[in-house]
């Protein structure tokens, strides 16, 4: 017997942030409804959904993390992203790549290390929580124009927990701020100078710092919904289009040992793919939803970083920390995150992250201050070219047996341009910091940002440029919705999770608008 009801009002298929934005949202504004989650991969945190740097034992953490690596073959991981650089096509724990024959296909340089997590708080389980919001060019200026984005991204920074003091006590962080400024606010708006990255992260009372994952987009307002069920080890296989060309329901594949495969259907008056950037479209594709504009306009942030060490400090306490006996690239305690917003003049975006120990090797025997080793990144936007795509197959499957995940991905001269002057800018504020660690600058191959964006984007109109409305539905098809950093139309340089969750409530909002009648317009209705 299945363990899926045989119908539900809305079917949210992944349990990433933009899946449990749409499940948040209706349980606060419509607990009537009832909802269905669907994520492929296993429950690997308590509560559900939650962040895997919150687990304690270390080697319970890296259980949670393999479990979330899909069914690929186990293989090495990589802490640190400049590891990345030695050429080696690795992924960050908790992640897992793209087989070899799919990452570049039909030439162009491809993306070798897009990745993926299949684990309920999908990659949010595994993230740094960094939550900018867009800037200049960065936004989608047709709900600038309506005046929403701003209270969109607001709700997001809400459900997703933002904070800019987590890391209030961080010896140095002041200091570091202080020594990158004169180097970059000329000329800058106020908001766009050097300033604390806001962080989907708290400290609770006893000090300890608590990570946002999906956990806490869900909330105990949805946890606490009879409506709502959250459903792991389930792959949505398709959504289902009734004769009328609208979203009917999904067809689930169960995963689960005591499921044995057992295919069902789910009968719903909406379903909302939220399935990541890559595997979203996969969902569509499998579904016959094939429109032109599907999988195309992919885009990642190209990265470049540099490592630094502040100069003239002392240790606070006058302890120092065995560059052996550390993890590289850990943010720990006694780090803090300092943020360089884009502008469309300078068309890249920093992450200042304090480290406590080198993500380059420095001699065993140097002893490093906690917190005085600086990674600095750089994320690049994109040009956008309709031929950078995702793209399926008949007959390639994947190892769940879905349309494989293939890549067309070319970096333009222009894209090459700007990463030159991000290098640039690296080496002006690596100096301005303190003394590089090494003198490279290094560019981290295609897919590392894990930011993918574009492959279902939103557009004003119907153009054949766009998959889906300003409400997230799909053009022509509806009652079905997307969500995610896919959904996002513009070139980003900023980490893309808040946009994509500001852009999940604004769907949100209109499905609990549609499948609700007010109790006024119901008694008009009734009337007639
Ligand atoms: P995901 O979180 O990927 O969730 C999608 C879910 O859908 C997955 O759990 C997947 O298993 C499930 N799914 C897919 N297909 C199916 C199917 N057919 N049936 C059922 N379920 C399915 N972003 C930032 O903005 N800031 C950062 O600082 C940042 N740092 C990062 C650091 C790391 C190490 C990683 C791994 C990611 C980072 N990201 C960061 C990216 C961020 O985690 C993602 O942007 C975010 O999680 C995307 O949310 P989502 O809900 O769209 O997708």
């Amino acid at each position: 017997m299945s363990r899926y009801p045989e119908r539900v009002d809305v079917a949210i298929v992944g349990s990433g942030p933009a899946g449990a934005t749409y499940a948040r949202i209706l349980s606060e504004t419509a607990p009537e409804l009832r909802i269905a989650m669907f994520e492929v991969g296993p429950t690997v945190s308590n509560p559900p959904g939650a962040h895997v740097k919150n687990i304690e034992d270390l080697e319970e953490r890296s259980a949670a993390q393999r479990r979330s690596e899909g069914r690929s073959e186990a293989a090495a991981k990589l802490n640190s992203p400049v590891a990345l650089a030695q050429g080696k096509r690795q992924s960050r724990p908790g992640t897992y790549l793209l087989p070899d024959d799919d990452f570049s296909v039909d030439g162009g340089d491809g993306m070798p290390v897009a990745a993926m997590s299949s684990n309920v708080g999908g990659m949010s389980a595994h993230w740094t929580g960094a939550c900018p919001r867009p800037g200049e060019s960065e936004r989608i200026s047709f709900l600038d124009a309506t005046g929403e984005l701003d209270e969109l991204l607001g709700e997001a920074e809400r459900l997703l927990g933002v904070t800019t003091d987590a890391f209030e006590g961080a010896p140095f962080s002041q200091l570091i701020r202080d020594r990158l400024a004169p180097v970059v606010d000329e000329g800058r708006e106020p908001t766009t100078r050097v300033q604390r990255m806001p962080l989907a992260v708290r400290r609770r009372d006893n000090g300890r710092l608590v990570w946002s994952g999906s956990d806490v987009v869900l909330g105990d307002v949805t946890r606490e919904n009879p409506n709502f069920e959250l459903f792991d080890e389930s792959l949505v296989t398709r959504t289902v289009i009734g004769d009328d060309g609208a979203a009917a329901g999904v067809e689930v594949r169960d995963l689960s040992e005591a499921g044995a495969g057992q295919l069902s259907v789910v009968a719903a008056r909406v379903v909302v793919v939220a399935a990541d950037a890559l595997r979203t479209p996969q969902v569509l594709w499998a579904s016959g939803v094939r429109p032109d504009a599907l999988g195309r306009y992919l885009n990642d942030q190209s990265q470049v970083v540099f490592a630094a060490r502040i100069t003239g400090i002392e240790a606070p306490d006058g302890s120092t920390t065995a560059a052996k006996d550390k993890a590289a690239g850990a943010i720990s305690e006694t780090s803090g995150v300092s943020w360089v917003p884009y502008t469309d003049a300078k068309p890249f975006h920093g992450q200042i992250m304090q480290l406590d120990a080198s993500p380059v090797p420095v001699a065993v025997d140097d002893a490093v201050i906690p917190g005085s080793i600086v990674g600095l990144g750089m994320f690049c936007a994109k040009e956008l070219q309709r031929d950078d795509r995702v793209l399926f197959t008949d007959g390639h499957l994947d190892s769940y047996g879905m349309p494989a995940v293939r890549i067309h991905y070319t970096a333009t001269d222009r894209d090459r341009a700007v990463m030159d002057a991000a290098e640039a800018e690296l080496r002006t504020l690596g100096d301005a910091v303190g003394e590089p660690l090494d003198e490279r600058v290094i560019r981290l191959p295609f897919g590392a940002s894990l930011h993918y964006q574009g492959t279902t984007r939103m557009g004003e109109t119907d153009d054949g440029e766009s998959v889906c409305s300003p409400t997230s539905e799909v053009w022509g098809v509806p009652g079905l919705y997307v969500a995610g950093n896919g959904v996002i139309p513009t070139s980003t340089a900023c980490n893309p999770t808040l946009t994509g969750v500001a852009l999940a409530v604004k769907g949100a909002r209109d499905v609990a608008a549609k499948l609700t009648v007010a109790p006024a317009a119901a008694a008009q209705a009734t009337q007639h």
